[in-house]
């Protein structure tokens, strides 16, 4: 098999889109429902002549790719959409009600906000196309049940790191696919976990939406970035753990006029093992830790919130 896919599961494969030459950055999920398909996540436009490289690898063909599953519509995820759909007519998009205008109309606010917030790493995503809406199935609800052949999905909003976000648990596996939800997970950084809390990040809903993955009480977490675990409970309560002593060290930090991301990440580094692996992390993980760069950038801004709110 091609070194880019991986095998999870008799029904699951991960697709490493080798995005900036970065394994383990954006690999979207594909999951088989006897004869039909489903991608969990597209990626960015650059990768989508590798996704459909790989995708006619395994016979994923436009007659059977009944569904992308959108978590969210970060360019990272969905970015690509427009393009990918162009080679498969008749696939259909699930994602939040609050996601298909931007799907629809990426230039304004999608593309320009990428731009704002991620810099290099949007230019190198590359422009997201219009998705012609008739082929959206927008999620109204907080939880949405759907049925694909033999494969029950349970989707339920967890808002937090955006607000456009689901997840979804596929039952017949009890595989909860989590998005960014939960943070990342990087395998050659053995395993480490670290936040995604991009600004706006929203803690209370972040913690929330954990919590009701937590009474779903799934076996394993399939992390969008980049991984599927097992002992999924706790690694969940072990991120909100996490979540917390970042918010503290934050705090402290800008207490003690610390203010610049790298410097904020030297303290979170000694404080947090698993995300030290990528703050000292090897060149190559450039992507992956502009997002937790970013993340930085979400909690100083709650913090800062926060405080105005607390002296107004
Ligand atoms: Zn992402």
């Amino acid at each position: 098999m091609e070194k880019n896919i991986r095998q999870l599961d008799e029904i699951i494969w991960q697709l490493d889109l080798r995005v900036d030459n970065e394994t383990e950055f954006i690999a979207p999920y594909l999951i088989k429902a006897q004869n039909d398909y489903i991608i969990v996540d597209v990626g960015p436009t650059c990768g989508i002549p590798e996704l459909i490289r790989q995708l006619n690898i395994l016979n994923v063909t436009p007659s059977n790719l009944k569904y992308v599953f959108l978590t969210h519509i970060h360019l990272d995820h969905s970015g690509g959409l427009g393009t990918f759909l162009k080679s498969f007519p008749e696939t259909q998009v699930v994602v939040h009600r609050r996601g298909t205008p931007h799907l629809v109309d990426p230039e304004k606010v999608l593309w320009q906000s990428s731009l704002d917030t991620l810099g290099w790493v949007a230019e190198m995503y590359q422009k997201p196309l219009p998705v012609e809406e008739e082929r959206i199935i927008s999620i109204h609800e907080k939880t949405f049940n759907i049925k694909v052949n033999d494969l029950e999905f349970n989707w339920i909003e967890t808002p937090g790191h955006a607000s456009h976000h689901f997840s979804f648990l596929l039952e017949n596996k009890n595989i909860m696919f989590c998005g960014d939800s939960v943070g990342m997970l990087i395998p050659s950084l053995n395993f480490a976990m670290v936040p995604t809390t991009p600004h706006p990040y929203r803690m209370e809903s972040g913690i929330e939406s954990i919590n009701l993955m937590i009474e779903k009480k799934p076996e394993k977490l399939a992390f969008a970035h980049h991984a599927i675990r097992p002992d999924a409970m706790n690694l969940l309560k072990k991120h909100i753990a996490q979540l917390q002593q970042w918010k503290n060290c934050v705090e402290d930090c800008l207490k003690k006029n610390i203010k610049t991301e790298e410097d904020i990440g030297v303290e979170i580094s000694k404080l947090d093992e698993e995300s030290a692996r990528l703050i000292n992390g090897p060149e190559e993980f450039g992507g992956l830790r502009k997002a937790l760069i970013g993340s930085i950038t979400g909690f100083i801004n709650l913090v800062l919130k926060e405080k105005t709110e607390a002296e107004g």
